[in-house]
């Protein structure tokens, strides 16, 4: 390790590795990535449904999801992420829910997003055994699909090994040297470490890492948890991410089952990962009444079978991209509420183009700049999970 570099990355999950890959692409190397935990990837990354879609409201969610999937299709070629483009499809059961995901398609098909409404006949075929009481529909984005976390963060770590950028684990960043309007050093147990640039991408804990240089970034952490089944008969490789408008359960092939997933909506920001299992009751109660036929299947109630993470959100449910006001080569890539793997791509190279070329030339980043939020100037992602 140098004592010295031209940018530090605090935090391995799929964001700080993106960031880093990115930078290196772009001629920038002297770069060190540090991790808190043993391992690189075991945070919310981790933790994640691999969900990968363009079916947003917003035209920078919308694009981000284009540059990340182009760039999931060529990982996929180069280093086997496990990319399977088996769709996303938005089940709805109200004339209102179908008026809101009839808009957000036109949204969707005015920014190039390969999207189109399905039929309940047509979503019995694409999801056998899924629950048709009172459904009228769905919308069906054949491009989006599903990614391994693991392996994407580890074709990102390759690649950046490949630049030779440095990666420290079992090191966090336990505080922030400031001196005239700019982060001189990153501290950590092992020494401080200048830098000229650092990049917070350290995920839920995006908050504290701000703390130590005052500034106050609004992303809080949010359990969330997954649940899974045995295998199950009907369960194809084709099978889509479904997504139950009226409950927001999830659920896509995971093995030979279904990776199950729910929001608790009254969960207070905080750390806990552990297993609610209330909470589980009720996600196995709504798993029944979206798909009645899994009374019959095995459900893995215990971990490793059923886990917990937590979401970065934001008051907007949009990222924050940008240099800190005030602190110019402090730069944000965190709050992706629960869309941070989807988005790693798409933020590793504005990030990166934020460093290098002082803005982004690939993304408008006005609807995730830091200021919005004192500005009261939020628009919000409609369609979260
Ligand atoms: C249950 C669940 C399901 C999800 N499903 C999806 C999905 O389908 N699709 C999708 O796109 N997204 C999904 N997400 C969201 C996605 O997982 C996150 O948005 C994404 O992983 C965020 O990546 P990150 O790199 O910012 O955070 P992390 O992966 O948490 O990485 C941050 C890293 O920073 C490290 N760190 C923290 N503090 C410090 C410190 N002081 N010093 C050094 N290192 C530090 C942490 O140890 C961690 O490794 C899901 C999340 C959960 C919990």
């Amino acid at each position: 390790m140098k004592s010295k570099y031209d940018v530090v990355v605090i935090g391995a999950g799929c964001i700080g590795v993106s960031v880093a890959s990115h930078l290196g692409e772009m001629g920038c190397t002297n770069v060190l990535v540090i991790e808190k935990e043993k391992m690189i990837g075991t945070g919310a990354t981790a933790k994640c449904a691999g969900g990968v879609r363009a079916q947003f409201s917003t035209p920078i969610n919308i694009h981000m999801s284009h540059y990340s999937i182009n760039e999931f299709e060529k990982l996929d070629a180069e280093y086997g992420i496990q990319f399977v483009q088996c769709g996303y499809l938005f089940v709805v059961r109200t004339e209102e829910q179908k008026a809101q995901y009839l808009r957000n398609m036109e949204i969707q098909k005015k920014y190039g997003v390969d999207v189109r409404f399905v039929s309940k006949d047509e979503i019995s075929k694409l999801a056998p055994n899924y629950g048709l009481e009172k459904v009228l529909g769905g919308t069906f984005g054949a491009k989006d699909g599903l990614v391994d976390p693991y392996m994407m963060v580890d074709a990102y770590f390759k690649k950046s090994r490949k630049m030779n950028i440095e990666f420290e684990t079992d090191m966090p960043c336990t505080g922030l040297k400031v001196s005239s309007g700019k982060i001189t050093h990153v501290v950590t147990p092992r020494g401080e470490i200048a830098c000229d640039y650092i990049v917070n991408a350290a995920g839920p804990f995006a908050k504290e890492i701000g703390a130590f240089a005052g500034v106050e970034i609004p992303i809080e952490p949010l359990r969330r948890m997954i649940t899974t089944t045995g295998a199950l008969d009907f369960i194809s490789d084709a099978f889509p991410m479904v997504v139950d408008v009226t409950t927001g359960m999830y659920m896509h092939k995971e093995g030979n089952g279904l990776l199950i997933g729910l929001a608790n909506n009254d969960e207070k920001p905080g750390y806990d990962e552990t297993i609610d299992n209330e909470f589980l009751d009720t996600m196995l109660m709504t798993a029944l009444e979206v798909m009645p036929y899994l009374e019959n299947a095995e459900i893995k109630t215990k971990y490793p079978g059923t886990w917990a993470g937590l979401y970065e959100t934001t008051p907007d449910h949009h990222s924050i991209i940008d240099r800190v006001p005030n602190l110019n080569n402090f730069i944000i890539a965190g709050g992706f509420s629960g869309h941070g793997l989807m988005h790693a791509p798409a933020a590793g190279q504005a990030a990166a183009e934020l460093i290098v070329k002082g803005k982004s030339d690939t993304f408008d980043l006005q609807p995730v700049r830091f200021s919005r939020f004192a500005e009261g100037d939020l628009t919000v992602e409609r369609n979260v999970i």
